[in-house]
């Protein structure tokens, strides 16, 4: 998608980052993937051998790059949480990779990043318990069903109910929105919620999976953030963390309002509060 290359040229060009910012993600070990998914899964989606009706579901031909592309997305992801750890907050400029499943893909999503995220952070003692806070529009289906049995990490989506997929799974908490929830609304929910969330569950560390689908022009999206209720919506998530000082890792989701503009400016805001906030 075009956005991953003119996110980071906007946010060089307006200074929000310089270059030093910036870090190159790698293909990571596959123990590191295996902690989350199925191995015989993901072997199977490396050597190709997906059966033809499930490799139907993720939506796109598989080949060699795209899986490629999918472990370096993760790897940014587990990069990520180690610069969290370091600065506070860290951003994959990709990721968000919510409806992979632990032995399936669905919904152009193969690997979980940020599933496999928590578990890199487990293994390395780097954290203990986990929240993710999943705000983009879609129900993170495939991260509910990793997390399904284990209590350490806790499982928080809130979408819109008319939104794929339609068969949602339980995650921890779900909050389904009815189609046009607006700023008022999806604010004062979030408020409520996540300071409970915090103080319940008691997480060391936070991944945020900051979708912009939520906005009123999004394509696909059935609810109806302004660009400015979705910064608010970023700039309440960024604070709560900061103030409980809990590292954070963003991962940035769906965004298909039809003007790439939107798209690109709701994404960059995300950077530049995280900026704003946390230097
Ligand atoms: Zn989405």
């Amino acid at each position: 998608m075009i956005k991953y290359e003119l996110l980071p040229k906007q946010l060089l060009h307006e200074g929000t980052c310089i270059d030093e910012n910036f870090f190159a993600p790698e293909i990571p070990n596959d123990k590191h993937i295996v902690a989350a998914h199925d191995p015989e899964y993901f072997y199977d989606l490396l050597n190709l051998k997906i059966p033809h009706k499930e490799a139907r579901k993720i939506g796109f031909p598989l080949s060699e790059n795209l899986v490629e592309r999918e472990r370096i997305i993760a790897d940014g992801t587990m990069k990520a949480c180690e610069f969290a750890l370091e600065f506070g907050v860290a951003m994959n400029i990709a990721g968000g990779t919510h409806h992979a499943y632990s032995n399936r893909g669905e919904a152009f999503c193969m690997l979980n990043d940020q599933a496999i995220g928590a578990r890199y952070l487990q293994s390395k003692k780097l954290a203990n318990r986990i929240l993710i806070v999943d705000l983009d529009v879609h129900q993170g289906n495939g991260t509910a069903e990793i997390f399904q049995k284990d209590d350490s990490v806790f499982t928080f989506s809130m979408h819109g109910a008319g939104n794929y997929p339609f068969k949602k799974e339980t995650s921890n908490l779900d909050i389904p929105l009815q189609k046009g929830t607006g700023d008022k609304e999806y604010l004062s929910i979030l408020k409520e919620t996540l300071p409970v969330l915090i103080q319940k569950h008691r997480p060391d560390f936070i991944f945020y999976l900051c979708g912009v689908d939520v906005l009123d022009t999004d394509k696909l999206g059935t609810l109806s953030l302004t660009l400015s209720g979705c910064k608010e919506r970023d700039e309440y998530v960024l604070m709560t963390c900061k103030y409980h000082g809990i590292p954070l890792q963003c991962s940035m989701g769906g965004g298909y309002s039809k003007d790439i503009k939107t798209i690109v400016e709701a994404h960059a805001n995300t950077f530049r509060l995280a900026v704003d906030i946390f230097s």
